[in-house]
């Protein structure tokens, strides 16, 4: 399950950012992923909270923002941002595109629930 290690990726940066500032746990977070990677935000909620269990990140929130990809035309420069796999340059209907982003996947906000009674 391709969400299942992204999830784990994704406990392992939010839980290393909660024990760097010392927090007692983490709120929710907010992740951006491109849609390029193809993956289904339910279900990586979902992995994410059973990565979490027994970690500083359990019942964080998760929230996953996908991004679609830019298709950048190297005849009339366009840069679009298709709904679905693109073949041709809307504007010119050149074939000559490149498509560039899409594929990251970033943690965008961590809130923590740090102590302050110390
Ligand atoms: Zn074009």
């Amino acid at each position: 399950m391709h969400e299942f290690s992204i999830a784990t990726e994704l406990v392992a940066a939010v839980v290393g950012e909660a024990e760097r500032h010392g927090a007692r746990r983490v709120e929710r977070l907010e992740c951006q992923c491109g849609a390029m990677r193809q993956i289904v935000p339910a279900m990586l909620i979902d992995a994410f909270e059973l990565a979490a269990v027994d970690t500083l990140a359990e019942g964080a929130q998760l929230t996953v923002k996908t991004v679609p990809p830019t298709v950048r035309c190297r005849d009339c420069g366009a840069e679009t941002q298709p709904t679905d796999w693109a073949v041709e340059c809307p504007r010119c209907t050149s074939l000559n595109i490149a498509v560039e982003g899409g594929d990251e996947l970033l943690l965008t906000s961590v809130t923590l629930e740090v102590d302050d009674e110390r």
